[in-house]
This record gives structure tokens, C-alpha cells and sequence, in this order.
């Protein structure tokens, strides 16, 4: 039942990982790890979520960095807020997909307290950071009992909310692979301006003397889980992008996504609007001049 009022639950607050993790052994099973709340007190409170057990990172020094190495990439803490990423030129210069997402995931309010990885273990089908860094590719590194293990992030989403995470693991961060000469971008569809996705996009493409080489295409609202647009992908792969791929791709997106009606939009939108919104994307992250309603 939907309240203003919390749910009854026990707090842990873990002063360090050691705890965390014999936290997560005793009560994983009936716990939910809580990061900057924006989701889980939300869920909470509207009943969609009811742990026992809400496991704070609060206390726990060192998760809210952000660093970048030429060769591991951008590592993002998890409790690296959205506004972090927002306050970062690095971010802006290497990865502008993840810049641009940053910028419109949420509320200043939300911002403030909202971590990346947060947005990534939601599982929300319409995050916005998860859509850009679905695009620009890497992985997760989750800490449990048995040490860390990486998930790609292509493998990360098994079903609608749901993670490979074991309930006995915890994100430790995300890690995006160096930019090289890849270009990226990310758009919205919105009701409003402050609102969450009717449907996402984000592409990170490599060009080489007006040829695509490689693209990782996003979407999201359109499926259980983020997806790529393989079919896409492939259509670009060795093309210059002109005018006749783009209209293939007006063609070709629509048929790689299966979106449902809910509160936000309908099907029938969804699926009229991918194509533009994937050019749209694809043009930004190139630089390409797009026309107005393009
Ligand atoms: C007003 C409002 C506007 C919003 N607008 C947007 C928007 O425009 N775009 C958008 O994408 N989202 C939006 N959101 C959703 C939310 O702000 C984001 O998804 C945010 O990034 C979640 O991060 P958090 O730190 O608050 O996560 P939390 O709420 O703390 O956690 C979210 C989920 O992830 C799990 N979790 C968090 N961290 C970890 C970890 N390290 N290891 C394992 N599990 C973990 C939690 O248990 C929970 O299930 C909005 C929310 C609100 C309230």
C-alpha cells in the first residue's frame, strides 16, 4: 500500500567492508542495501520493496570516488553521487554520454544524494546514467564472501529489476574501459522536464576517415531491461553515416525493441519515436547538425 510513512526495519550501519559483508551474510536474504535512498526509500514507502533489513553504506570511508587511469578507465565508487559525475570535466571531455545522462537523472535534490551505481543496481528498464554506460560499455565489480568478481555490464540485467548480484554481495563500483576515439552522446524523451524517461537513447561510436568502425547503441523504457540495438550496431559497422543509413536506421530501430503501455507512455509512442531518438543520439555524439523535431 502506497504511504508517506517508512515501513518498519531494522538499520545496520557498517563502519567498513568487513562489516558490510558479515552483514550482508547474516541478513542478505532479507536486506536491501541502501545507497542514496532516492529508489529504495521511495519503494519503500509506495510497498514495492519491504526488506527486514535496510544495510547502510553511509559509514563506510572510500566508496565515493571517482578516478580515471589511460589503462583500467573511469572508476566510479558506490557512493559517487550523480552530482559528482555532474561536477566532473573529466567526465564532460572522455565520456559526454554519461555527462548527459547525469545532467537529467533526476532533480538537483535527487542528484545530491543519488549514486551512479545506485541508478545500475535499481534495474529501473529507464535509468538514465545505466543507459549511457551500457553504451559506452564495462562492467561492475561486485564484492561478496569469495572476493570480487566483474559483470559485464551487457550481462548485468537478467529481467525486469533484477541483477546478477547475489544477496550476499555488494557493488563495489562500475568500471567504464578508456574512451579511446570513441565520441558518445545521450537523449531523452521526457514528459516534463524533471521527469523520468518515456524512453532513452545513447550511442558511442568509433569513426575512422568517415567510416563507422564500431557503435554500441542503448535504449531504454523499451524492453524488461536496457537494451542494445544490435541489428543497428551491425548496420553501421563499416558505413559512412549519411543520409541513407540514417534512414535505415528510422526503419530497422523499431523492430529491436518490444515496449509496453504504462503511466509514462504508450507502446505505440515508443515505438514511432526509437528511430529518430537512435539518429538523434548518434548525430550528437558526432556532431552532426540535426534539424528542429529531427
Ligand atoms: C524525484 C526523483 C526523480 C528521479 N529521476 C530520475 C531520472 O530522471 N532518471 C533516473 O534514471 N532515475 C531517476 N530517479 C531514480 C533514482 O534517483 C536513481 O535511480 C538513482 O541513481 C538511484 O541511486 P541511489 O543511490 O539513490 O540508490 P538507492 O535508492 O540507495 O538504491 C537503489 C537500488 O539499488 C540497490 N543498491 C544501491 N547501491 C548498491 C550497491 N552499492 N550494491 C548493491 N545494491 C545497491 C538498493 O538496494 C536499491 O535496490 C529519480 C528518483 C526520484 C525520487
Amino acid at each position: 500500500m502506497s504511504s508517506r510513512i517508512l515501513p518498519k526495519f531494522e538499520l545496520c550501519l557498517p563502519q567498513n567492508i568487513q562489516e558490510l559483508l558479515e552483514d550482508l551474510k547474516t541478513f542478505g536474504d532479507n536486506a536491501a542495501i541502501l545507497a542514496g535512498g532516492t529508489d529504495l526509500l521511495v519503494r519503500m514507502k509506495s510497498g514495492s520493496m519491504s526488506p527486514d533489513v535496510v544495510i547502510s553504506l553511509a559509514n563506510i570511508d572510500g566508496l565515493d570516488t571517482i578516478e580515471y587511469d589511460e589503462t583500467k578507465g573511469l572508476s566510479i565508487g558506490a557512493m559517487a553521487t550523480v552530482d559528482q559525475v555532474t561536477a566532473s570535466e573529466l567526465v564532460k571531455t572522455k565520456y559526454p554520454a554519461l555527462f548527459q545522462s547525469a545532467c537529467v537523472n533526476g532533480t538537483a535534490q535527487t542528484r545530491n544524494v543519488a549514486t551512479v551505481v545506485g541508478n545500475l543496481l535499481n534495474a529501473s528498464p529507464a535509468g538514465d546514467c545505466a543507459c549511457a554506460i551500457l553504451s559506452l560499455g564495462g562492467y561492475v565489480v561486485l564484492e561478496g564472501p569469495n572476493g570480487q568478481r566483474r559483470v559485464d555490464i551487457d550481462d548485468f540485467w537478467t529481467g525486469y529489476r533484477q541483477t546478477r548480484r547475489k544477496t550476499d554481495e555488494f557493488a563495489l563500483e562500475v568500471v567504464i574501459p578508456p574512451p579511446g576515439k570513441s565520441v558518445s552522446a545521450f537523449d531523452a524523451l521526457t514528459r516534463t522536464k524533471k521527469d523520468l524517461s518515456k524512453i532513452n537513447a545513447a550511442a558511442t561510436v568509433v569513426m575512422d576517415n568517415g567510416v563507422c568502425q564500431k557503435a554500441r547503441l542503448a535504449m531504454g523504457a523499451v524492453a524488461p531491461t536496457l537494451i542494445r540495438l544490435k541489428k543497428c550496431e551491425k548496420l553501421m559497422e563499416g558505413r559512412p553515416v549519411d543520409d541513407s543509413l540514417i534512414e535505415t536506421l528510422l526503419e530497422l530501430a523499431p523492430t529491436e525493441i518490444a515496449p509496453i503501455d504504462d503511466v509514462r507512455s504508450s507502446a505505440e509512442y515508443r515505438k514511432d519515436v526509437s528511430g529518430v531518438l537512435i539518429a538523434r543520439v548518434i548525430k550528437k555524439a558526432l556532431g552532426i547538425a540535426t534539424k528542429k523535431g529531427s
